[in-house]
């Protein structure tokens, strides 16, 4: 298929509790195993594209990585029959609107640095902007803080306030809402617990679907009950950088291996089989 909108499949998500997988991918193979795993599920999924992995891809030129993803994203959702979103994680506005005159049908707008007043003056704009053009739009209320390689983590995390939420909603028409609810970005262990309270609490008065970033680092019992409590979206990335890795590193035990599709294949494979389980996991394998 050609590259969709998630919006339907994400609403259809919330209405039947369930959530859709947005996947992060920084390499051919990465994207190649996202819509490979989605296909045998027969699910609905995001190939998701952070910043870092803008900047990687385009050696440093994010221009470039947009461009890149773009068509890489296209190729990969021709090549399967379920329904593929390429989604643009976190970006400044300069990416919003070059992602999606490039044909990204999904875009977080992190309007984090603003002021409430400005964050939603700049949003509704790119709303509108993305509206335009049949894509998605998401946004943030709080922080998700990051750890770093050793599990720190450089700011606390701040809960979003529901009455916040709501009335951001309500002023910019965002589709999809990325709460904070205790989730840390880049945690290597599933150890972290989600304040479900504030998840009833913003769930009570938020009707559009939510969205949990670094869901890699939370117990899975309470990924499963965020889920069914109106978590709609679940970000994975953290976990695939795991299997993939673990899958290079089983290969390049053999000191004599240099041919690079010896252990690109393999990690291929081992993420693949993790974005499975993920899709199992969330409950949205057979919903294509
Ligand atoms: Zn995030």
């Amino acid at each position: 298929m050609t590259l969709v909108n998630p919006i339907p499949w994400i609403r259809r998500a919330q209405h039947e509790g369930f959530a859709i997988g947005a996947f992060n991918a920084n390499t051919l193979e990465q994207v190649q195993a996202i819509v490979a795993a989605a296909q045998i599920e027969d699910a609905p999924a995001l190939i998701q594209i952070s910043h870092r992995a803008l900047q990687h891809v385009g050696d440093g030129n994010v221009t470039l990585g947009l461009r890149y993803m773009a068509e890489i994203g296209r190729i990969a959702a021709q090549s399967v029959r379920v329904p593929i979103g390429l989604h643009l994680d976190h970006a400044n506005e300069s990416e919003v609107i070059q992602a999606l005159s490039l044909g990204f049908t999904s875009v977080m707008f992190d309007g984090g640095e603003f002021s409430f007043e400005e964050n939603v003056k700049r949003t509704i704009k790119l709303r509108q902007l993305a509206h335009s053009v049949n894509a998605c739009i998401e946004a943030e209320m709080g922080e998700v803080p990051r750890a770093d390689s050793k599990g720190n983590v450089d700011e606390a995390v701040e809960y979003t306030d529901p009455a916040d939420a709501a009335e951001f909603v309500r002023a910019t028409g965002v589709d999809t809402l990325a709460i904070a609810l205790g989730s840390v970005h880049a945690i290597r262990q599933k150890e972290v617990e989600l304040n479900l309270d504030q998840l009833k609490l913003i769930r009570a008065i938020v009707d559009i679907p939510l969205v949990l970033h670094g869901s890699s680092g939370v117990k899975d019992e309470h990924v499963a009950q965020g889920i069914k409590l109106g978590l709609c979206k679940c970000n994975v990335a953290t976990q695939l950088s795991q299997a993939f890795t673990l899958g290079v590193r089983g290969v390049l035990a053999n000191a004599d291996e240099i041919d690079p599709r010896r252990y690109l294949g393999p990690a291929r494979d081992a993420m693949f089989e993790r974005v499975r389980e993920r899709i199992q996991f969330f409950g949205a394998a057979g919903k294509a």
